[in-house]
């Protein structure tokens, strides 16, 4: 295979310190947790297209998807799966999407691998929303129906 081409990023990152979504892996910065098992991680976006946008991450540190493993890629997938189950169920969506963006030029914004959830209702269908901002009760809130459909699953 030949080399991968590194794709230019516009927050590249040094690596778990730098790295905002490590930080949240380690609880050394604050998010609204999903959902968690011992390699994967789901939380809110904090400016989301919805209420309920999710992200789900690997834990272990990687810039796009061309850094994971592609066994990997399955299991990320396999977990934004059901993370989408709980999400539209929580927030009382009709549909959703997943949104994987690799590189500055394709809108990525944390160099961290992650697959976004975002939940649409039919008012909103063929509208791409802008980015909002909840309050902190209602992101709680939020994560909690999330965690409840979660754990029901
Ligand atoms: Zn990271």
């Amino acid at each position: 295979m030949r080399p991968m081409r590194r794709l230019p990023l516009s927050t590249p990152n040094e690596g778990p310190e730098s790295c905002i979504f490590c930080q949240i892996v380690t609880r050394k910065a604050p998010s609204n947790v999903v959902y968690e098992d011992a390699r994967y991680i789901a939380f809110l976006d904090i400016y989301p297209f919805s209420r309920g946008h999710t992200l789900v991450c690997p834990k272990e540190h990687g810039e796009t998807i061309w850094d994971m493993k592609e066994a990997d890629i399955a299991d990320l997938f396999q977990v934004a799966y059901k993370v989408s189950k709980a999400v539209v169920t929580a927030v009382e969506a009709d549909g959703f999407r997943f949104v994987q963006n690799n590189g500055e030029a394709a809108n990525q914004v944390v160099a961290h691998v992650h697959v976004h959830v975002i939940p649409v209702k039919m008012e909103d269908k063929g509208r791409f929303s802008d980015r909002r901002k909840f309050a902190p009760a209602e992101m709680d809130e939020t994560a909690r129906l999330i965690r409840t459909e979660m754990a029901r699953a």
